[in-house]
């Protein structure tokens, strides 16, 4: 939209001008900074600018606003006095003028204060008698104050139609709930979905119909139209499958945008190919940001956690609107933060599923122990678990968790209908696949992976359960104290479970030089995420003082208290024929990683006797490695 603001001078065309400029988030031209610098001195002198003066300037003003309408449009400040003048200057259909009338003596007085201004006050008169009344566009009262104009203006239907700020593509379960908390927080969004003839037709626009009391949305069915609808530099959030999907995506948007341009990747993607993608853009002069986005539907709609990386500047592009829609901490902060240099963000998304995946296998242990073990009900499991709520282990998932073992079909618990096979792709095993990459212990999160892996095949369990007799044992011991030593076995699981994803954040960040704040991430991850939890609360400022949480001074009396009953839960829960992998996985990590002196003198001997692998030795732990003649050295007993 170009906004022509015309009137004669001492109308207060710059003041008005410049203040619907901000309102209208539009950049602001005086036509006056535009006149070559005869007529500048032509008029500082006093002497009247003649047709002939004028032509060339108001031709470059004409070029301007062609260019201006280009770039997403533009508010300018011109007298304009003669309709020849003005017809020179509509060069793009869009315009809306605004002519600001005042009487003469209200115009002399607004002169007569004016300082620094070439303009001389004695060329009032001129400028009135060349003053030619337009039929056109919108007349304002210049008696108003500057807000009261603005007030009016912004009333006009032609000024108040949105132009988009923001576009998002994928009107699935993520892009439509991200769609909807964008309108609602005032930001007009353009809405699309890929056409696919006899499949996938008119999703967009079917959804914008369905959701009319969303006035800020608009569907577009075609993806160029979509694009010319957004304001530069647009910002196009992409809400599809990970994979060849993305790239396919900006493929078809990469020949209608423009350098400068904002791609923002939403979706799971592995962030090995967020690397590439941002390479490949920033050479070309488009902003990409890969973002990682948790709290699943309910999460996008009402705000979710937002980690979003690429490079700072094309950040501070988004970061308004990302700031609007993402859940707040307990401070009102928002969940999100530039995470870091190119892929980070999906990098952290994939550690933040894998800790999830961590933290839904702990509870399964948990109730499964519960459920044969002290031969509870899920009602009495619930109640527990919302009680562990109460005592410092509340999270998310603890919550989902307490009122899944409640839902009932019928008579039955809902639950018990459900298949026992757990999937797994995508984030899951990318982060096992980057631990190994990166040398870095995983066990525990690796775990929660394998055990959905083993889960899949349920017929395959079925015949082995049969042939090996497969039952699961009771415990014979006391209720209330097993309870106590499960609560505290899941606790620490769940401890490590954080330290072994953060540490694997940790060991990339210094490897990609990526400078990760694991404290701001644990803040961005305190609200809107599926992982939430007071422990990650508690989290933010652990990182602040710890690299590790098995160092955090206010953890200590509690882990020693808490390995054992991990410990004895699992040694329990192992002889009574349960699988507990995640659990027995956290205490061999935690064990693993206290104990002084390993028993990985052995594995260097091995790997020396039969390959010639080579060790260091013991006394001298920073030297040179050293290889034995072991067969040799077997003294003849
Ligand atoms: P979804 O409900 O399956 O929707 C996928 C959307 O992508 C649909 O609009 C689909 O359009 C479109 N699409 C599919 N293939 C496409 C292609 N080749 N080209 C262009 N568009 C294509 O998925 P979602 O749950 O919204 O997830 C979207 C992204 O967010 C995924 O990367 C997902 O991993 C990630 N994510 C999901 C969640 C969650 O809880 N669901 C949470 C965080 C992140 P059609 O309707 O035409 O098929």
């Amino acid at each position: 939209m170009i906004i022509i603001v015309t009137g004669v001078s001492g109308s207060g065309k710059t003041t008005l001008g410049s203040q619907l400029a901000k309102k209208l988030r539009l950049p602001f031209f005086d036509a006056d900074d535009f006149h070559p610098t005869a007529n500048v001195e032509k008029m500082t002198q006093g002497i009247p600018l003649t047709d002939h003066d004028r032509q060339p300037w108001l031709l470059h003003l004409a070029d301007k606003i062609q260019e201006w309408e280009s770039e997403g449009g533009g508010i300018l400040a011109c007298s304009a006095l003669r309709e020849h003048y003005r017809q020179i200057l509509q060069v793009v259909p869009s315009i809306v003028w605004l002519h600001l009338i005042g009487t003469k003596d209200l115009l002399t007085e607004r002169l007569s204060l004016r300082k620094g201004h070439y303009m001389n006050p004695g060329l009032l008169d001129s400028q009135l008698e060349t003053w030619e009344e337009p039929e056109y566009g919108h007349r304002i009262d210049i008696s108003k104050s500057p807000e009261e104009m603005v007030q009016d203006i912004l009333k006009i239907e032609e000024v108040n139609k949105p132009s988009l700020h923001f576009g998002v593509i994928g009107m699935g379960v993520m892009g439509k709930s991200l769609a909807l908390n964008l309108a609602d927080n005032g930001i007009p969004t353009a809405v699309y979905n890929r056409h696919v003839t006899g499949k996938e037709e008119k999703i967009a626009s079917s959804f914008v119909a369905e959701n009319s009391d969303f006035p800020l949305l608009k569907g577009f069915d075609d993806l160029d139209e979509f694009v010319k609808s957004l304001e530069k530099p647009k910002k196009i959030l992409l809400m599809i499958p990970a994979g060849a999907a993305i790239d396919m995506q900006i493929a078809q948007l990469l020949p209608v945008l423009e350098s400068g341009d904002i791609i923002i990747d939403g979706g799971n993607s592995f962030f090995e190919d967020s690397k590439r993608r941002f390479e490949e853009l920033d050479a070309k002069g488009f902003h990409f940001i890969p973002m990682g986005v948790s709290g699943g539907e309910e999460g996008a709609r009402k705000g979710p956690s937002l980690m979003p990386s690429g490079n700072q500047e094309s950040y501070d592009f988004v970061s308004p609107y990302l700031n609007k829609i993402a859940a707040k901490d307990k401070s009102g902060a928002p969940c999100v933060t530039f995470i870091g240099k190119s892929g980070a963000g999906h990098f952290i998304k994939m550690v933040h599923n894998s800790i999830e995946y961590g933290e839904m296998q702990a509870l399964a242990e948990t109730v499964h122990l519960m459920k044969y073990g002290l031969k509870l009900s899920y009602p009495e499991i619930s109640g527990i678990l919302r009680s562990w709520a109460n005592e410092g282990l509340k999270s998310f998932l603890l919550e989902i968790t307490a009122s899944i073992l409640l839902a009932k079909e019928g008579k039955d618990f809902l639950l018990d209908q459900v298949l026992d096979k757990a999937g797994q792709k995508g984030t899951g095993s990318w982060s096992l696949t980057t631990a190994l990459k990166y040398n870095v212990p995983y066990s525990p999160l690796s775990e929660a992976v394998t055990a959905r892996m083993l889960s899949g095949d349920k017929s395959d369990r079925e015949a082995l359960a049969l042939y090996f007799g497969h039952r699961f044992g009771a415990f014979g011991e006391d209720k209330v104290i097993l309870i106590e030593k499960i609560k505290n076995a899941y606790a620490f699981s769940r401890l490590i479970n954080h330290e072994v994803g953060f540490d694997l954040m940790e060991q990339v960040s210094q490897a990609e030089n990526w400078n990760l704040n694991k404290s701001e991430i644990a803040r961005i991850w305190t609200n809107g995420c599926i992982i939430r939890s007071t422990l990650m609360e508690t989290m933010v400022t652990m990182y602040q003082e710890n690299s590790s949480l098995l160092t955090a001074r206010q953890l200590k009396t509690k882990i020693k208290e808490m390995r054992h009953d991990l410990s004895y839960i699992v040694g329990l829960g192992l002889q009574h024929n349960y699988a507990l992998p995640v659990m027995s996985a956290a205490i061999n990590y935690f064990y693993g990683r206290i104990t002084a002196d390993s028993s990985a003198n052995l594995i260097q001997a091995q790997r020396d006797f039969f390959g010639a692998h080579t060790y260091q030795r013991r006394d001298d732990p920073e030297g040179p490695f050293h290889h034995s003649d072991w067969k040799g050295s077997i003294p003849k007993w």
